[in-house]
């Protein structure tokens, strides 16, 4: 197994509050990641770091065996590296194709002249993802009419337009319904082994995680509390005090 991501010693504070310290975490290339916590242990705080929307105080993120702590949120997506959030981001204006074409950070479109420079092997790609996250027949309603959970599929697929190596997903099963849950999990798991894309998870949701990660790591107060398999953790009694006990 190759690493992807290689967290070394990241410690973030905001003012007083120490949101991580001395974290190290390894991504396996090709496999499912996950990363759990009590609210608040800083989970987003390590992803947002990852992906470099803020600078980190002390330590290295190394992605593909290059250092990227330094970089810009821009360049980090170009190499590959690409995250969806706790909250979904889509225009609800736009319908669910509209969305997904002006989702390509590389292209460096406006707004406004996105849609004229598509080529037609754009809106195949579109159509496709939406096929395959289940939106198809409504690829042309507004997508502020969406379900919230078909907006977190339709996220999903936007994160696909770009073709990630990598992709962190920031709780994204947060909201949805179980039904709708299952089909997202089904999802994920065919991104990863279909399309060999390389997923870090935050997730809350134990039965979703412990099904989905071939791996998982468990923050605890902003410092690493446990990391190993499913059933490693499950059986921690570090994680069931800290994290499993408190729900
Ligand atoms: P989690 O995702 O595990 O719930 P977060 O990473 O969001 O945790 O937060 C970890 C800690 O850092 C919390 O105490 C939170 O209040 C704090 N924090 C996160 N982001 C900011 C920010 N931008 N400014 C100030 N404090 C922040
Ligand atoms: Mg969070």
């Amino acid at each position: 197994m190759t690493t992807i991501i290689d967290i070394h010693e990241v410690s973030k504070s905001f003012g007083g509050v120490v949101a991580n310290e001395e974290v190290s975490m390894s991504v396996e290339k090709g496999g499912i990641t996950g990363l759990i916590g009590p609210n608040g242990s800083g989970k987003t705080t390590l992803f947002n770091s990852i992906v470099g929307y803020h600078p980190i105080d002390h330590g290295s993120i190394r992605f593909e065996g290059e250092e990227i702590s330094t970089l810009p949120v821009q360049k980090i997506a170009r190499r590959g590296l690409l995250r969806t959030f706790q909250q979904t981001r889509i225009y609800g204006a736009m319908n669910c194709v509209e969305n997904m074409l002006i989702s390509m950070p590389h292209r460096k479109m406006s707004f406004f002249d996105a849609f004229s420079r598509n080529g037609e092997e754009d809106y195949d790609r579109a159509d496709a993802l939406l096929d395959f996250v289940g939106l198809y027949e409504k690829r042309f309603l507004r997508s502020g009419s969406l379900s919230f959970g078909q907006q977190k599929l339709l996220e999903f697929a936007m994160a696909l337009m770009n073709e990630p190596t990598a992709l962190l997903l920031d709780e994204p099963t947060a909201g949805i319904n179980p039904t709708l849950i299952n089909g997202l999990i089904d999802r994920l798991k065919r991104a990863n082994t279909d399309f060999g894309i390389t997923l870090f998870i935050i997730e809350h949701n134990m039965r979703v995680i412990m099904n989905m990660a071939d791996k998982i790591y468990c923050l605890a107060h902003g410092r690493l509390l446990a990391e190993g398999t499913p059933e490693q953790i499950q059986n921690d009694q570090k994680v069931v005090d800290a994290y499993l006990g408190a729900h």
